[in-house]
């Protein structure tokens, strides 16, 4: 299998940088990319305890998430649809607030309505 670089799959980065679940996130070495981090993206042993986190952008994700050039197109769609659900999901919250907020000075105009 021919092993093409791996991007991250929201912003086509390949400034990526491969660490353990565990590992502490700020003390990421910086440019830990190279072949140290494809290695460790095509690795079988230990895999699932590595998260590769963006360095342009910072998201995260397990090996076998990021993209390469042959499936970035289709990828990148299912990303964008995540960010779209985080999104509605952040309107939606807002929403719920604003509809309490109502509903706060609903109650506090009634129970005005009842001292009176
Ligand atoms: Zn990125």
């Amino acid at each position: 299998m021919e092993q093409q670089p791996i991007l991250c799959p929201i912003c086509k980065s390949q400034s990526l940088s491969a660490n353990r679940e565990t590992f502490n996130q700020k003390r990421a070495v910086i440019g830990n990319l190279a072949f140290g981090t494809q290695g460790l993206l095509y690795g079988h042993t230990g895999s699932k305890n590595v998260i590769i986190t963006c360095l342009s952008c910072g998201y995260e994700f397990k090996p076998g998430e990021g993209a390469t050039e042959d499936d970035f197109e289709e990828k990148n769609s299912v990303a964008n649809q995540k960010i779209a659900d985080i999104e509605t999901s952040k309107q939606n919250k807002r929403l719920v607030a604003f509809l309490v907020l109502i509903a706060m000075i609903f109650v506090i105009i009634w129970l005005f309505s009842l001292i009176n």
